[in-house]
């Protein structure tokens, strides 16, 4: 990485408005400080310097700069984090040849252009029926933006006539995952006819796609599809909604878990903001791990049925043998919550 991109984003980006999006900043003369959000304390120690344009906790020794930072608290690998600020400064990465710029990202561009082409689609015919649905479940059109919530139309090729209009390959198409390929070697559309929610990576990446089909829609076809494992998508290692509510489940020091990608959006809209899903597996430990990188407490808030009763009893014992603090919601329906906590 030549240390020039480094630069143009330092030089675009204030240390005190980039910690400040994650930290109450406090002035103090020519420095702030903050509680140290890497250690527990509660006067704070944790000093930001605009001149020297670097941070430093005297609780826990920890400093650095606005990389470092990034990094340490939402727990990003270092390409990670320059992704997100190179993002937040305006300066663009496409013309740096990094090692992972390659079939990676490639397959991360077909995967964006999809949400695009599945969220005009939610404004345009077949896909009014799909917004009418979300607007009849009570998203607000708040929601579904800010989740980017799109229409899969019922079609055996407008997606991938679209992305190769675009320039993308047929195998690449079929390796992000937005293609199927049948037994005689025909490659068909994998998504018609669906809601589709993009899923992110915890750096806010689209990797992938989980979709529901359209209420009466083709009852033969399963209700819920996903994106299949892809090179960019590992579903054991992504929670859906934690790009967005990592921050407050730091801030809150809680971490909710809901069932599915809609109690997910509906949560935030309630104001209820430290809230993830699985999307498309059982709750894994690298998931699990993942949280620990915000919070040690966890409460699972899953239906009472029988499949959310024994989803919700493999994740408690698993989060326990994690060391972390569990505690229950138990809903019957979806509007009385009883609380209990162990
Ligand atoms: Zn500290």
């Amino acid at each position: 990485m030549p240390d020039s991109t480094v630069d143009e984003i330092k030089s675009k980006l204030n240390v005190e408005e980039v910690i400040g999006g994650y930290l109450q900043l406090q002035r103090a003369g020519r420095n702030f400080k903050a509680c140290c959000p890497f250690h527990n304390e509660k006067t704070p120690s944790f000093m930001v310097s605009p001149e020297r344009q670097s941070w430093h906790c005297f609780g826990c020794n920890e400093g650095g700069d606005i990389f470092t930072f990034v990094m340490k608290i939402e727990g990003l690998e270092f390409i990670e984090a320059l992704k997100l600020l190179a993002d937040k400064a305006g300066v663009p990465l496409q013309k740096v040849n990094y090692e992972n710029k390659g079939e990676k990202s490639n397959l991360s561009d077909i995967v964006e252009a999809s949400k695009k082409f599945y969220k005009e689609c939610l404004k345009i015919k077949g896909g009014k029926k799909a917004y009418e649905y979300l607007r009849g479940r009570g998203l607000s059109d708040e929601m579904i933006q800010k989740f980017e919530l799109g229409f899969a139309p019922d079609s055996w090729s407008l997606l991938s006539d679209y992305l190769k209009k675009k320039g993308f390959k047929e195998k690449d198409i079929l390796g992000a995952g937005m293609t199927v390929k049948n037994e005689k070697g025909r490659i068909y559309d994998r998504f018609r006819g669906r809601i589709m929610f993009p899923v992110n990576t915890v750096a806010a990446q689209t990797v992938g796609f989980s979709s529901r089909i359209m209420p009466g829609g083709d009852e033969s076809s399963a209700k819920y599809i996903n994106t299949p494992e892809t090179l960019v998508y590992n579903k054991g290692r992504i929670l859906y909604g934690l790009d967005k509510s990592k921050i407050f489940i730091r801030q809150k020091d809680q971490c909710m878990m809901v069932e599915g990608n809609v109690d997910v959006i509906a949560s935030f809209q309630s104001g209820v903001n430290n809230v993830v899903a699985t999307s498309g597996t059982a709750l894994t430990v690298d998931q699990l791990r993942i949280i620990k990188r915000y919070t040690n407490n966890i409460v699972f808030s899953f239906d009472m049925d029988a499949a959310g009763v024994k989803a919700a009893d493999r994740g408690i014992w698993m989060a326990l043998e994690e060391g972390m603090n569990v505690s229950i919601i138990r809903r019957f329906g979806c509007r009385q919550p009883a609380v209990r906590s162990r």
